[in-house]
């Protein structure tokens, strides 16, 4: 049995509804974004197709991974070792932070917060055990997950990209079993199979521009909706 063939299918694709924005909190106009899903799926594709958007900010994580080609310092990551990264950990300089695939990863708080100010919905592009976190400090953060139309299509671009040696593929697609049997656990869920589509997805996840109970969202589920909020009215406990 290959390694691959282990892994658990993906749950049942859930078609991506358009959610309006949960404020971060009163004093923070801005709207703080988790973008989680397994390594290859294609969340730095999508990202990319999107920005930049005078609406959204990118934080750049920090990593004690190495560089791959291409890779630019403060673009992509900053780079840093792994002593740098804790002396960031114990200054509590980091939003979240995780160990994945033999390596640190975290987000810089302070331009978080700045972006946010400025009333920027801003993105996280980060592992489970990180969007797990923030879910616990920023409860009002929209969490988002991509998932793969197939775990073995996931290995196909994980391959395809030729970034990662054989052993960390091997570490990422056993962490992409855990990360899909989480992916519930998120607002939205977004398949990437046709790459268009998945934009159009995220689009509208990132800039619907209606608001929050315009039955334009989502004609269908408005009814189903209604009928929810006749029966409890906790439904929705946080009204904008
Ligand atoms: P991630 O940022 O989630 O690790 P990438 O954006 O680097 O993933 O995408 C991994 C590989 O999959 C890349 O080679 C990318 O071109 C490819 N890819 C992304 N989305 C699609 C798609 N919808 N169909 C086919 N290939 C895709
Ligand atoms: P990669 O090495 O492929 O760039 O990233 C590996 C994983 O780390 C991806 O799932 C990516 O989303 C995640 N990641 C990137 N930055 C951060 C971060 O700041 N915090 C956490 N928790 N995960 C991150």
């Amino acid at each position: 049995m290959s390694e691959s063939s282990m892994i658990a299918v993906p749950p049942e694709p859930v078609s991506p509804k358009p959610v309006f924005p949960k404020p971060v909190s009163p004093n923070r106009s801005g709207q703080l974004v988790v973008f989680t899903g397994p390594s290859g799926v294609g969340k730095g594709t999508l990202l990319r197709s999107l920005l930049p958007h005078p609406q959204l900010h990118l934080s750049v994580s920090a990593t004690t991974r190495s560089p791959r080609s291409g890779e630019v310092e403060g673009q992509d990551y900053y780079f840093v070792s792994r002593s740098v990264f804790q002396d960031w950990v114990a200054g509590a300089q980091l939003l979240e932070w995780a160990e994945y695939a033999g390596n640190y990863y975290g987000t810089p708080r302070q331009p978080v917060v700045e972006q946010l100010e400025q009333g920027k919905t801003v993105i996280l592009e980060i592992e489970l055990e990180g969007a797990r976190q923030v879910r616990q400090t920023f409860p009002d953060a929209l969490q988002v997950f991509v998932l793969p139309p197939s775990v073995a299509i996931l290995e196909q671009r994980l391959r395809g990209r030729s970034q990662d040696s054989p052993e960390s593929i091997l570490k990422r697609l056993a962490r992409a079993e855990v990360e899909i049997a989480a992916a519930k656990e998120f607002d939205v869920q977004i398949v990437n199979d046709s790459l268009d589509q998945a934009i159009v997805a995220l689009k509208t996840v990132l800039l619907n521009p209606n608001p929050p109970n315009d039955p334009a969202n989502n004609p269908e589920d408005q009814q189903q909706d209604d009928r929810d909020s006749q029966t409890d009215p906790q439904t929705d406990p946080d009204p904008l």
